[in-house]
């Protein structure tokens, strides 16, 4: 029997930065991965304290980029390497109006600190009402981030690829199979609803695809650009542009309306030709509130939820582990704002 203080089922943003709570304090534990690409793998990996679409910030946005930073760097220590790549959003006013409202915007003291009040005009594509730049924003080498934490993790003997069977689950031995545990920690994303202890937790699936493009004239490599969507190079030769938001469609392929969509978006800004090389879609868990869900099953007091963490996983999966880490360990509350007994 391979005794663990922890098992963290799932592979994405929520179970990754939990591993690195438990590395850090030295905790046993193993990670089970199903091997699906997850919804975080296909992320674009952008860090943004900015609503886009409103010019607003949200709750502990300082808080969550600043410890954010503390734990990459943490991470670096066992990695070798730093993930964090430092190239601001430039997003691209639709008018003159928009233009106003960033500046007085950029003048209050609550985002005073993240919108730029000198506008950039960018030669590479079209932006008649030029740009504004989004301070403390920056991308995450996502493809980087997931190879090289699971080849640590398995390295480490902490990588189980397996999917988590529920049914092999003994809650009141805390054994799985052949191995004991204290804690099971699911982070399943939107597979929760597969789960028979969380899957009524309210987090409802937003699609999104991305997709990656040849550029025939290339653009900048050290900025995001952001109209509808966010693009960005991934490589010399290949740029991300995406994601969509859709509520509606949940099968799991492609939609040729999502495709369409990012090749208008993508035109309407970049007057080259491009050709469109790969699409790839996930599944956000979304929640009402725009917080994520973490805590205790009622009456399995063994087993946890790390879920919903929205449109902003690397923020709030990077900040809220935390949290998690605090509550089962050192008993510290979690702030009702991101608790299962919310609802
Ligand atoms: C197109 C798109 C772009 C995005 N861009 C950004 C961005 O730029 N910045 C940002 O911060 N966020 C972004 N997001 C949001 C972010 O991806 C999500 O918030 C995040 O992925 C959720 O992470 P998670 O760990 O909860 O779930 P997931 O990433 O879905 O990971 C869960 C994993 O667990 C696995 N799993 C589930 N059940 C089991 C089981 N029984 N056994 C083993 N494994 C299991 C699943 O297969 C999956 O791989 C984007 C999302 C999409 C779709």
């Amino acid at each position: 029997m391979q005794n663990v203080d922890y098992i963290i089922v799932g592979d994405g943003y929520a179970a990754l930065f939990f591993a690195h709570q438990l590395t850090k304090n030295k905790k046993s534990f193993v990670i089970f991965s199903d091997g699906k690409k997850s919804a975080s793998q296909i992320s674009a990996g952008i860090v943004n304290p900015v609503v886009l679409k409103k010019f607003t910030t949200f709750w502990l946005a300082q808080e969550q980029l600043d410890f954010l930073k503390i734990s990459l760097n943490e991470i670096e220590k066992y990695t070798g390497e730093n993930y964090l790549i430092d190239a601001s959003i430039h997003r691209i006013f639709h008018d003159e109006n928009e233009q106003k409202l960033w500046l007085k915007k950029s003048q209050t003291e609550e985002l005073y600190n993240f919108l730029n009040k000198d506008f950039r005009h960018l030669e590479a594509v079209k932006n008649d009402f030029n740009t504004g730049i989004v301070k403390q924003s920056a991308r995450l080498n996502v493809q980087g981030f997931f190879s090289d934490l699971m080849k640590f993790h398995e390295n480490n003997s902490q990588l189980i690829k397996e999917k988590f069977n529920y049914h092999q689950l003994n809650i009141s031995e805390s054994t799985y199979q052949d191995i004991k545990f204290k804690n099971v920690i699911f982070c399943e994303g939107m597979a929760v609803k597969n789960n028979p202890y969380f899957s009524d937790i309210q987090v409802i699936p937003n699609k999104g695809h991305h997709i990656r493009v040849r550029l025939s004239k290339p653009i900048p490599q050290n900025i995001t650009i952001k109209k509808k969507h966010f693009l960005f190079p991934l490589n010399e030769d290949l740029y991300f542009y995406g994601g969509t938001y859709d509520r509606e469609q949940m099968h799991a392929h492609i939609d040729d309306s999502a495709v369409e969509q990012l090749r208008i978006g993508l035109s309407e800004f970049y007057s080259n030709d491009f050709d469109i090389e790969e699409v790839h879609f996930g599944f956000r868990p979304t929640v009402k509130d725009r917080r994520p869900i973490l805590g205790r099953h009622a009456e399995h007091k063994n087993l946890y939820v790390f879920n919903g963490l929205g449109a902003r996983g690397i923020l709030n999966g990077c900040y809220f582990s935390k949290n998690l880490y605090d509550f089962i360990e050192n008993n510290i509350d979690l702030p009702h704002e991101i608790s299962l007994d919310r609802f």
